[in-house]
């Protein structure tokens, strides 16, 4: 099951996932849903990127993306001093991630499924990942990257509501016959109890919600 929802998850981002998600998430021209998830997703972005450097430290900490797509975290991060480390199970978006690098060292870019990573980042940061995931894969995941977050986890999902889950918005997200992966809605307080089991309180968080595009954003600190 867990190898298999990966397997699909790999493969889409490696072929039609792949041209409708660099297309929202670059800067061409887009249909009108597209154009929506882009200024949606580009919200998460600047908020995060918004806490970040609030901080006053990002160009001290090191910061693992993972799930990193096509760099849209990863390279404002790396431009703002932060030593990046991104990586995603699809090599297609991470070379295409690795193209719009200007550093050739920062981000460091790696393929591979998040649940292999391996060692210590100050920040770990997983955003509109666990969408592709049910919530039993969701927990462990949550789980192993909180394992390699020395302070801080930062993660965004979709959040299950009755409004949500009733509107079929997620059609959209997935639309037609490109539809070679599905959305799993996830309860708030379902990952926030993550959250805490991996050993993490939920200090900032964000709703953002376009017509087409809506993720909830979580930053846990460590207990
Ligand atoms: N985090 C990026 C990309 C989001 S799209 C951003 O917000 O811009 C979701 C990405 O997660 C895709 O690039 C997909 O290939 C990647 N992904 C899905 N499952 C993964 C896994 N198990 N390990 C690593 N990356 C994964």
């Amino acid at each position: 099951m867990t190898t298999n929802d990966k397997q699909i998850v790999r493969d889409y981002f490696n072929s039609v996932g792949f041209d409708r998600w660099q297309r929202i998430y670059g800067d061409g021209e887009v249909n009108r849903v597209q154009k929506d998830i882009r200024v949606g997703h580009q919200q998460t972005v600047d908020k995060l990127l918004g806490w970040l450097k609030d901080d006053g430290n990002l160009a001290s900490l090191t910061i693992c993306d993972a799930g990193c797509g096509v760099g849209s975290l990863s390279l404002p991060l790396a431009a703002a001093g932060a030593r990046v480390f991104a990586s995603d199970i699809s090599e297609k978006m991470t070379n295409e991630a690795k193209s719009l690098a200007t550093d050739p060292d920062n981000p460091k870019f790696t393929v591979g499924d998040l649940a292999a990573l391996t060692g210590e980042y100050d920040t770990v940061i997983c955003l509109d990942v666990l969408i592709h995931y049910p919530l039993e894969e969701a927990e462990a995941m949550i789980a192993h990257l909180g394992s390699l977050a020395k302070s801080r986890l930062i993660l965004s999902f979709a959040p299950y509501t009755p409004f949500y889950g009733g509107l079929k918005k997620i059609g959209e997200f997935f639309p037609g016959p490109s539809k070679a992966t599905r959305a799993y809605l996830h309860p708030e307080k379902e990952i926030k109890d993550m959250m805490a089991r991996a050993g993490f309180r939920v200090k900032r968080e964000t709703m953002t919600s376009t017509r087409f595009y809506f993720s909830q954003m979580l930053e846990g600190l460590r207990w």
